[in-house]
């Protein structure tokens, strides 16, 4: 099938929510934005074999390059409006992966209210490229951003931390110690993760500075610390662990250490002052997401973990870095 079939049949679906697409037939997408609103945008792009492994299910790909994006919009406080796909195929792919990976982005479309407003779709001899723009407003509050924590403010963080780091881990059978629930639970944690859009966009107003955890929460916290000019301390005790995160431990308490700096959690990583403890827990609450508070922002720099010694935790190098 050629480019223009792919479209029709498999992404042109995925934009009938949105008029302003034009079924995906014409040079760019028109969207109308609420009065008032801000555009607010982010573009993430995944290879195969160093993003995912070819032989990932596609409807797990699509969801993941879709979430990981919807997460940025969460880290904003942003709400989803739309996303493009450029997808670059190389030559060869079955059909019937590209079938697969249109139905799972379908299935976040429809769940996160976001269509699929336009794209590029081309052939390459090197590998599979996958690049998602998403789309997303805020009003004239404005955005959360990395750079507004004040000294002071307490630290929270969302759902679990370390589940996909421990998940990549299960899923390249690195944790045969650990009972099979959980290394499943783990190891979806890895593939889909859960955008907090909601919460992103209950703390607006109330969070100080906020960001998502995608490359582990120390090393990303530290991006918090060097935009604000201040110093971040935790205490690992305090970490929202899950109860499959809480058995991998129970075998190997070192595990510690790659939650801490492991990637992917796609939580979000918060500041907010004393005075809004009932304002964060009401946000949180109505967002239907736990948060924890675990820390305090300080006047130095850099994030230190003050019961570090206790827990053994040993973190030479905070966070994946991709150079
Ligand atoms: P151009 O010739 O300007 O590159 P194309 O012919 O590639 O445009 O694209 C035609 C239409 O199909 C455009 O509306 C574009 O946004 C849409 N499109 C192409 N590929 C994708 C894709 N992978 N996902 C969503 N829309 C796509
Ligand atoms: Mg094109």
């Amino acid at each position: 099938m050629d480019e223009f079939g792919l479209i029709a049949r498999y992404f042109a679906p995925l934009a009938k929510d949105e008029p302003g697409a034009l079924g995906l037939t014409d040079d760019a997408a028109v969207l109308d934005l609420p009065a008032g609103a801000r555009l607010v945008v982010a573009t993430d792009a995944i290879v195969a074999g160093v993003h995912f492994l070819p032989d990932d299910p596609p409807a797990d790909i699509a969801r993941k390059l879709m979430r990981v994006n919807l997460s940025d919009l969460a880290a904003m406080g942003a709400h989803a409006r739309g996303v493009l796909l450029a997808a670059v195929f190389p030559r060869g792919t079955e059909e019937s992966w590209v079938a697969e990976f249109a139905r799972g982005l379908g299935e976040d479309v429809r769940a996160f209210a976001a269509p699929l407003v336009g794209g590029d779709t081309v052939a390459t001899d090197g590998p599979l490229t996958l690049a998602l723009t998403a789309l997303g407003t805020v009003d004239a509050r404005g955005a959360l951003t990395r750079s507004a924590a004040r000294e002071g403010d307490d630290i929270y963080v969302s759902g679990t931390i370390g589940d996909a780091a421990l998940g990549l881990k299960a899923a390249k059978g690195e944790l045969p110690g650990l009972d099979a629930g959980s290394r499943e639970a783990l190891t979806r944690r890895y593939r889909v993760p859960e955008p907090r859009l909601a919460l992103g966009q209950g703390l607006v107003g109330i969070a100080h500075a906020c960001m998502d955890v995608s490359d582990g929460l120390v090393a990303d916290l530290g991006h918090v610390c060097e935009c604000s000019g201040l110093g971040a301390r935790i205490t690992a005790a305090a970490l929202p662990v899950s109860s499959a995160a809480r058995r991998a431990l129970a075998g190997d308490p070192a595990l510690i250490n790659a939650m801490l700096a492991g990637g992917d959690d796609y939580e979000l990583v918060f500041s907010a002052p004393a005075a809004a403890r009932e304002a964060v827990a009401a946000a949180a609450r109505a967002a239907g997401v736990a948060v924890a508070r675990i820390g305090i922002m300080t006047a130095g720099e850099g994030v230190e973990i003050s019961d570090a010694e206790a827990l053994r935790v040993d973190l030479k190098t905070g966070g994946y870095s991709h150079f």
